[in-house]
């Protein structure tokens, strides 16, 4: 390709409203730019890089036995009617009428409409397992898009569901898929763990998520530095959103437990140290998470406590309001992600940690409309919540360390949480109709294509791993209105690309310095400078990545690349 008949329209200056290093890249290198909040545009670039990741993500996904189909992004709302998740899902779906006055939404995933096809095309164990996946443009009202392609409002994900008739045959090919994934990501060249991550809203029991390593990451990861074990130390809501009807998570009246604990009581039940307890709760909050402390009965200690973490970011609620922002009782035990960007903690956590903060006297303290055994089960989210730094791993084989991850892929065991609320049944070999077991693997194709630019760069600008380049070289003759230097890259430009190299060839008539600020800008692997020894059949060859140059003869150049 050359320069002058392509769109790449870079820049100098550093975007105003991009404060991480992809972002201001990739807009600088003029991959993508901003069409809307959290929408953008990918420009030639760009669309190249992210056509060499959707080749990955399809050979691999083929090689794994799943098929590729693609399904409507318009989804009418029966669907999500049926499934239950119109009425849970929130502001995140992007809902409309179309001028019949029906109810739509733009799929933010696809758990329905493939549930709605398979349901309606495969009647027998015999035609299971399947699996299928697509790769498409995804909508998500996202409260605070941000991070250019990290979290946007449509991006676009690869989404792949598999059906089953028996629990052994989803382990296998959630191993598979989970294999494909390490493959990925892997390719891509991403420094990346795979993590046990938390059931969310999804439903479902078994889940990993495959997080790159990065600061700028919005997860927060534990992980052995001596073993595999790592998890995303997301707190595994509780009463977060529920995915059937309030009635069945809820419990069906309040009850007043008479229940009184002292501290160590308390902290004995949650396996835990109210240091413990403090510290890993401010270690989860993020600047702009409001932490909602569910008032007791001790008014005295809310002020101290208060000042004890950043101001900002506390609310004091009694139990009625928290009631009122939760539309339930307190049913749990410790801090509860339980809408986005509100974390309460319940009555006798706080306690505890007025306790330890404003060093409190021993009194009681007890659980308010909680049944223990009734409301939460305490095994499901403990063990990640008091996770700490330095702590032995809970596989006994390492150290705990912390580190920031980005979300780049997640694969998940549905169950039969879809199939049974939307009549997804196979006869099986008696004839007996049986729910299907899911399973769902989503990766995110545009947030991939950002996370490798946000570990591949330096000070002059982006550094393309040689799979994912847009292109594999830059072709840039110095002076275009020298008439050798014009021919010699034209010749080699014809050669290269012959030889099956794809080749951007900066053919502009601008200065050198422009030419190369660019170059390095854009951050193709390798260089092909064609200047003024061009009259002695001389090129210069320069790695973008280690800046190692060499002097090759034009004659020898194809053959150096091979
Ligand atoms: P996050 O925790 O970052 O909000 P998620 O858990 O809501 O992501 P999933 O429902 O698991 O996302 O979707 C599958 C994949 O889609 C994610 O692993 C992520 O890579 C990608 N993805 C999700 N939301 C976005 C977004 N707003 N912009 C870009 N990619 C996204
Ligand atoms: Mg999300
Ligand atoms: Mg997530
Ligand atoms: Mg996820």
């Amino acid at each position: 390709m050359k320069q002058s008949q392509t769109l790449i329209p870079t820049m100098r200056e550093v975007p105003a409203d991009a404060d991480i290093k992809s972002h201001q890249l990739l807009l600088r290198a003029g991959f993508i730019r901003q069409s809307a909040s959290g929408v953008y545009n990918f420009l030639p670039l760009g669309k190249r890089v992210l056509n060499k990741v959707e080749e990955i993500v399809r050979e691999e996904m083929e090689a794994a036995g799943a098929v590729e189909i693609l399904m409507p992004t318009l989804q009418q709302a029966e669907l999500w009617q049926e499934s239950g998740r119109w009425y849970t899902y929130g502001p995140e779906l992007m809902r409309f009428h179309d001028r019949h006055n029906r109810e739509f939404a733009l799929g933010p995933t696809h758990e329905e409409v493939i549930t709605s096809i398979v349901r309606d095309e495969i009647k027998s164990y015999k035609r299971l397992p399947l699996t299928l996946y697509q790769i498409q443009t995804k909508f998500r009202d996202e409260k605070r898009p941000r991070f250019g392609l990290l979290r946007g409002r449509e991006f676009i994900m690869k989404d792949a569901y598999s059906f089953h008739t028996s629990p052994d045959s989803l382990d296998e090919v959630y191993q598979k898929l989970f294999q494909a994934y390490s493959n990925i990501f892997r390719r891509c060249g991403l420094n990346f763990r795979a993590v046990i991550a938390d059931s969310g809203a999804m439903g479902g029991k078994d889940t990993h998520e495959f997080m790159v390593l990065s600061e700028v990451g919005e997860d927060t990861i534990a992980y052995s530095d001596t073993s595999d074990y790592a998890a995303n130390i997301e707190m595994a809501p509780v009463i977060t959103q529920y995915e059937k009807s309030d009635e069945e998570v809820l419990p069906k009246e309040k009850v007043e437990t008479p229940h009184v604990k002292t501290i160590e009581e308390v902290c004995s039940f949650l396996k835990t140290t109210p240091e413990k307890c403090i510290k890993s709760l401010l270690f989860k909050l993020d600047e702009e998470d409001v932490l909602v402390l569910v008032r007791g009965d001790h008014e005295v200690n809310d002020i101290k406590l208060k000042n004890a973490f950043n101001a900002k970011n506390v609310e004091l609620a009694s139990p009625e309001d928290t009631e009122k922002v939760l539309g339930c009782s307190i049913g749990s035990l410790g801090p509860v992600q339980c809408k986005e960007n509100i974390k309460i903690i319940a009555d006798h956590a706080i306690k505890a940690m007025v306790n330890s903060v404003c060093g409190a006297n021993e009194e009681g303290y007890h659980f308010i409309h909680v049944n223990v055994e009734k409301d939460f089960k305490v095994d499901e989210f403990i063990d990640i919540r008091t996770i700490l730094e330095g702590d032995p791993s809970p596989d006994g084989k390492g150290t705990i360390r912390f580190a920031k991850g980005i979300e780049v892929g997640h694969v998940f065991k549905l169950g039969t949480r879809y199939s049974e609320a939307m009549g997804a049944t196979y006869l099986d070999e008696n004839g007996k109709a049986q729910p299907m077991i899911m399973g769902c693997y989503g990766i995110g194709v545009s947030r991939t294509v950002a996370a490798i630019a946000e570990q591949f760069n330096d000070d002059r600008g982006l550094i393309w791993p040689k799979q994912i380049s847009p292109y594999d070289l830059h072709l840039i003759p110095v002076n275009m209105k020298d008439e050798t230097q014009r021919t010699v890259a034209e010749e080699l430009y014809e050669a290269l690309t012959e030889s099956r190299f794809q080749v951007l060839m900066d053919d502009r008539k601008e200065r050198a310095g422009v030419k190369f600020a660019d170059s390095d800008l854009i951050g193709l692997p390798i260089r092909v400078t064609v200047g003024k020894k061009a009259s002695e059949g001389i090129v210069e060859v320069k790695i973008r990545n280690s800046g190692e140059v060499l002097e090759v003869n034009r004659n020898d150049l194809v053959a150096t690349l091979h």
